[in-house]
Order: structure tokens, then C-alpha cells, then sequence
């Protein structure tokens, strides 16, 4: 739509009616009365829209009913093959993909471990593409667009600022490039943080809240703020840095210059190097089996992060964390120490506990997350649909 005074122009009103009639949908199989009572559409202007989307191969309906009284409503449900969307997810230690529906239904996954820091930009690039493609057959649906997690601060025009764990990432223009390798527009590709991306697979979870912070525990710690229901970036997208907020002004040195931050006490390096494993499978294993030093280690690093996180709400008033990555995993052992400090640090504890939960989705937010941005992003308008 338009914004401001102006009229919107007709074609620009339709695509937008276009695309809340497949929103509604996609949220959920619906008839032709539902949706005209749903959206406040008449039913003429209703049915008009629903026929083209049908004809457009992007919904589907059933077929009328041989038996019963009445009318039977004819639910509409979406066209098998409409869109799908692409999750893209560059991390320190894999690269992952998946192509999923418009309503979120995974229809491919893949992952491959590698080391990102080791690897120059046309490497990284190259995965990217490599990833894609292992999700995404030439002759199934189209691809409507991708969505890309990096472990980096990302600006509004999808260039990434910085990446600490990443430095090939640094300055990396990351559409660009992959829109290259992938012969697409570079317009039907989203760059974002990974946190920020999970945040968002997280917030579409069933029973999600409105207001939380949902940790990313990974080699690098970020956060994603979801408030008032909406994913918040600051005013240059690089809101949510927790693994940088220090908790010793002289403490451990860390990769992005400064002294203490939380990344160095609760990042999974750090947390692996004070339990004494090369891995996080050893280290769930280890704790499976309750040995005490990696028990005290991952209370160790829950403190540290709960210091840090005490600081946030303080400043931002959420009642929810949410722990997710590496922090889900160790949920059970790394809540109870995370709780402590932000019982005995955040201002509002004393009239209001924060909840501390692991998260709904799993250690694929972020690329689920990817693929969801992609679909939100085409049904918010309907531009690239339906212009
Ligand atoms: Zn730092």
C-alpha cells in the first residue's frame, strides 16, 4: 500500500487484497464467506480475488460435496504448487538450508559442518550457494525468495557491519553475492542477524509472547527483541549485541576489542574450554551423566549470562528470556544459575519474576526463521506476488 494522504492507486490496492486473502489462508484453510468475514471484503470482491489466486496456481480449493443439505462451504487451502521460501543460515561452525511452504511446512533440510572462520568470503559464498541448492529441485515449485542468518551485526541494506566470529563476513555485501552465485534478483534475497531471525521463528511458535529476549547461544552470543510482538533492530540494525555487553570492565579480552563481555564467559568456546570438551555433544553427554565439572561450568557461564541479561531488562523491561541454540540444550543445568542473577539484579523481580524459558523452536530457528521473513515480507504487500 501506498502511504500517507495520497490514494492508494488501484493495482497497489488490489495486490495488497490479494495478498491478505493468501495471508488469511496460510493462517489457516478457510471458505470464501470466512475470508470475506475475516478481512471485511464483500463477498463479490472476495470470490473475484479468490478465483485469479486460484488461476495464479496459488490457492487450491475443494471440491464440492456430492452429499448433505445446503450449501457445504469449500475450504480453500494452499495450491501445491505456490511459492516456497528458502532459509539460508551462515554460522561459525555450519552452514544450513531449508525450503519450506508459505504456511511453514518443511519440505527440504540440509546442513553441513564447516569452519567458517578459516574460510575466505568466496568460500562462504560458495556454501551459501551449495547449501541452496541441496534444498531446492529445478523442477518443483518456484522459489518466491531466500532469507539469509548471519552471525553478524547486518545494516538495512543487507551489508554486513560486523562479524567478530566471522571476519571474512566483515563488509560483506552477502546478497549481492549470493544473488551472483545463484544467477536470482538480488530483490528476492533478506539478510539478516541470525538471533534477530530466530527471534522471529520464535515469535511465530504457538503460545509465543509478545515481549521477550530470545538468546542465541552459539560461538557468539546475540540477542533478538521482540516487543510488542515485533522484531526491534535499532536505529541502524544493530540493537541485541548481548555477547558485547560487559560485565568486568577488566576482564577477558575479546574479539571485538573491548574487555569482559559476555561472550567470553558464557560464548560456547568459553563454556567448552571451562568444562574441558572439543564439543557440545560431549558436553550434553557429560552432563547427561552428571559429572561435576561440566555441571559447574555451565552454571558458570549461566551466571555470566544472567549478569548480563539483568542489565538488559533493566533498561528494556521484557518479562521473558527465552534460551535458545546451545543454551536449549543445557537448558536444565544453565536456568537455574541464569535465574539467580535475574532474581537478584532486575529492579522489577521483586514485583514480577522474569520467566526464563528454553525456546519452542529448535537449534533450526534461525534458518526457519530466514524462510519466514521471506513469506512475511511478500504477504505484508503483495508487490512481489501479484506486481
Ligand atoms: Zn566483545
Amino acid at each position: 500500500m501506498t502511504s500517507g494522504r495520497a490514494p492508494a492507486r488501484p493495482a497497489g490496492v488490489r495486490s495488497h487484497n490479494l495478498a491478505l486473502l493468501l495471508w488469511s489462508v496460510v493462517q489457516e484453510p478457510s471458505s470464501r464467506a470466512d475470508l470475506a468475514s475475516r478481512t471485511g471484503l464483500t463477498k463479490a470482491a472476495v470470490s473475484g480475488m479468490v478465483d485469479d489466486l486460484v488461476e495464479r496456481q496459488l490457492l487450491d480449493e475443494d471440491p464440492p460435496a456430492v452429499t448433505g443439505r445446503g450449501r457445504p462451504s469449500r475450504l480453500l487451502r494452499l495450491h501445491p504448487n505456490a511459492p516456497t521460501a528458502v532459509g539460508l543460515e551462515l554460522n561459525v561452525d555450519y552452514v544450513a538450508a531449508v525450503r519450506t511452504t508459505l504456511d511453514g511446512h518443511e519440505l527440504a533440510a540440509h546442513r553441513a559442518e564447516i569452519d567458517s572462520r578459516a574460510l575466505p568470503w568466496r568460500e562462504l559464498t560458495r556454501h551459501l550457494v551449495a547449501a541452496w541448492r541441496a534444498v531446492v529441485r529445478p523442477s518443483g515449485a518456484p522459489v518466491l525468495g531466500s532469507g539469509i542468518a548471519v552471525p553478524g551485526v547486518v545494516d538495512h541494506a543487507g551489508v554486513v557491519l560486523r562479524a567478530t566470529n566471522v571476519p571474512a563476513l566483515t563488509g560483506a555485501n552477502v546478497a549481492a553475492a549470493v544473488a551472483t552465485g545463484l544467477r536470482v534478483s538480488r530483490r528476492s534475497l533478506v539478510v539478516d542477524n541470525e538471533a534477530n531471525l530466530a527471534a522471529l521463528a520464535e515469535r511465530h511458535a504457538p503460545m509465543a509472547e509478545r515481549d521477550f529476549v530470545y538468546v542465541s547461544g552459539e560461538v557468539g552470543v546475540g540477542a533478538g527483541l521482540v516487543i510488542g510482538g515485533a522484531l526491534f533492530r535499532g536505529a541502524g540494525g544493530m540493537a541485541g549485541e548481548l555477547g558485547h555487553v560487559s560485565i568486568e570492565s577488566k576482564g577477558r579480552p575479546c574479539g571485538c576489542g573491548g574487555q569482559g563481555c559476555v561472550e567470553q564467559y558464557a560464548g560456547q568456546d568459553a563454556l567448552l574450554r571451562a568444562a574441558g570438551v572439543t564439543s557440545v555433544d560431549a558436553l550434553v553427554a557429560g552432563l547427561r551423566d552428571g559429572r561435576r565439572r561440566y555441571v559447574r561450568a555451565v552454571a558458570e557461564a549461566g551466571s555470566a549470562l544472567g549478569v548480563g541479561l539483568a542489565g538488559l531488562l533493566n533498561v528494556i523491561d521484557v518479562p521473558t528470556v527465552v534460551l535458545g541454540g546451545l543454551y536449549a540444550q543445557v537448558f536444565e543445568h544453565l536456568a537455574p544459575a541464569v535465574r539467580d542473577e535475574l532474581d537478584r539484579r532486575v529492579l522489577a523481580a521483586d514485583v514480577r519474576r522474569p520467566t526464563v524459558r528454553a525456546a519452542h523452536t529448535g537449534p533450526e530457528a534461525a534458518v526457519r526463521g530466514a524462510a519466514a521473513v521471506v513469506v512475511q515480507r511478500a504477504l505484508a504487500d503483495g508487490t512481489t506476488l501479484f506486481s
